[in-house]
């Protein structure tokens, strides 16, 4: 068969050959040891922490070594495609602190490599397709969903693998002239590899490739014998060889991605030997797992609402905090080097693919909860607050007008208690945090709570009225309990809780019991923060009312 000709008949409008785009997109200067990394999100609207998790490790890699970390948008199969996909993973990518040097961007591709949308690169795949054609090393396949379908069932029913290879790949060897009729019939067709894999042979026949994982070490897999499909019927490429061609001319080093890929790694691997280049390093991620009674199982878009990167945004995760954990199931070894740099900034933490899981990498929210009180903690009150007036501006509307303009208040709201070598650790995510001050806030203030229950409503009334009288805004911390003490012991409450233990017949309860009643009717909660230094906030005035109130 003369190849060249099959090649013109299949794509007469190719003009350029594969020499052109090696002159168009030269190897990177770079200093030595600089790694190339892209993501390559699929624009299907949904934005996974495995997105940010596989972001992550591209950008470590390449921002801790001089490289570059691109961002390429696979929008190969337009049937998953959502509008406004992909300015979404751009927002949240950057939200999160993950910021690319090159590529698709909010402003259009940026950087020397590009188009950077797969959709808009049809011409360079077909280049290389048609160079593997000339070559007799692809081939167009004419045959239909039932034909495929057929010879799926009699693969079955033989109990053979399924697939399209050797004696099963029917329009392997189809005449020039039968090509030839069928295009001019206008029968649409795909183009596949036509793969040297072996088949057909017995199982310890069957050649192995092996590659070196930069994660997971040497892989060693059966070669592969599937002459997969490159070019689909509309001209457009498949992942499979997208990626290969995209990887190669953007002068990628190093392909992070989810370990879903592993099982059509030979694929690739074929083909980057077919084209003739050099295999990228392959680091295949770890699932994300979660324990479920007991069990470890991967999370699900269906079942799991914190796969989704919106959720985090949405409840109000600070980004440093998301990324603090996320560098902590990242590294082994990052929570050690934590505990002996606690102040340190996390790009100071040497990453390595190395030191990552190869096996499920257990995702725990509560963790991430712990982790985020630990962050929140030494972030001052003035970017807490500009970051919860942040959050509420795109998730909790009504919130901004209490926020705008008393940002004083908000702040010494946010500061109380946090002094001092054991500053409380209340905050974990912005709608927990206003949830916790809502108090403080008198359109949110509510009684949450019962008085305790050795007070009677009439005893509550009494302390309250007392309080009241005896109230004295400018009285410090020492001045005020002692008033409080005064109160208890007037009323048949111990002044001390110990006292109160030791005999506890002699009391209708003791002190604290009556700082309870005047806590719930200032904060309408049985616990907080310290009570002194939340009525210095409240302010003498609301003080006042809202025992009123209480009486
Ligand atoms: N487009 C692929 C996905 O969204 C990316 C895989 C890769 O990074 O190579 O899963």
């Amino acid at each position: 068969m003369d190849y060249n000709k099959l090649a013109e008949l299949l794509f007469p409008n190719i003009t350029k050959d594969p020499a052109d785009y090696e002159k168009i997109y030269p190897e990177r200067k770079l200093p030595a040891g600089a790694k190339v990394t892209r993501l390559g999100p699929s624009p299907t609207g949904f934005i996974h922490l495995g997105n940010l998790y596989g972001a992550f490790v591209d950008e470590r890699l390449a921002h801790q070594s001089d490289g570059i970390f691109y961002l390429r948008i696979e929008d190969t199969d337009d049937k998953r495609q959502v509008e406004g996909a992909v300015e979404a993973i751009i927002s949240s990518l950057e939200f999160f602190g993950v910021t690319f040097d090159e590529g698709a961007s909010m402003e259009g591709d940026k950087g020397d490599y590009g188009p950077y949308s797969q959709s808009q690169r049809a011409e360079i795949y077909q280049t290389y397709v048609k160079q593997l054609v000339q070559r007799g090393e692809a081939y167009p396949c004419f045959c239909t969903e039932e034909e495929l379908t057929a010879i799926r069932e009699e693969q079955e029913s033989l109990k053979e693998n399924p697939g399209y290879y050797g004696k099963w790949a029917k329009h392997r060897d189809l005449s020039a002239a039968e090509i030839e009729s069928r295009i001019q019939a206008g029968h649409s067709f795909v183009i596949r590899l036509r793969s040297k894999g072996t088949h057909d042979c017995a199982e310890e026949e069957i050649k192995t490739i092996s590659v070196e994982d930069g994660i997971r070490g040497t892989l060693t897999m059966p070669e592969n014998d599937q002459d997969v499909v490159l070019l689909k019927a509309n001209g457009i490429p498949t992942y499979h060889f997208a990626h290969v061609v995209d990887d190669h001319l953007m002068r990628t080093t190093h392909v992070v991605r989810g370990a879903e890929w592993l099982p059509s790694l030979p694929i690739h691997v074929e083909l980057f030997h077919a084209l003739g280049w050099p295999l990228p390093v392959y680091c295949h991620t770890a699932q994300l797992m979660k324990m479920e009674d007991g069990n470890k199982r991967k999370l699900s878009k269906r079942k799991d609402p914190e796969l989704s990167l919106d959720y985090y945004r949405s409840e109000g995760y600070h980004p440093k905090a998301v990324r603090e954990y996320l560098l902590t199931i990242l590294n082994s070894n990052y929570e050690e080097w934590r505990m002996e740099n606690p102040d340190a900034p996390q790009e100071a933490f040497a990453f390595t693919v190395e030191k990552m899981s190869n096996s499920g990498t257990l995702f725990d929210l509560d963790k991430l909860n712990d982790i985020s009180k630990d962050v929140l903690v030494k972030l001052p009150a003035s970017e807490l607050c500009e970051f919860l007036k942040a959050w509420a501006g795109a998730y909790q509307q009504p919130l901004v007008g209490l926020f705008e303009g008393r940002e004083e208040y908000l702040m010494r709201i946010l500061d109380l208690g946090r002094e001092g070598d054991k500053p409380r650790k209340d905050f974990v995510f912005a709608r927990q945090m206003f949830e916790f001050i809502s108090y403080f806030y008198d359109d949110y203030f509510k009684i949450e709570d019962a008085y305790p229950e050795n007070v009677s409503n009439e005893d509550a009334k009494i302390i309250l009225s007392a309080y009241l009288e005896g109230y004295d805004h400018s009285d410090d911390q020492a001045l005020w309990f002692d008033k409080i003490r005064e109160i208890a012991t007037a009323n048949g409450y111990a002044a001390k809780p110990k006292d109160y233990k030791k005999n506890p017949e002699l009391y209708k309860g003791h002190v604290g019991d009556v700082s309870t009643v005047v806590r719930i009717a200032l904060m309408g909660r049985a616990m907080s923060p310290d009570l002194w230094e939340i009525q210095q906030i409240l302010g003498e005035e609301n003080t006042r009312e809202r025992i009123k109130k209480s009486i």
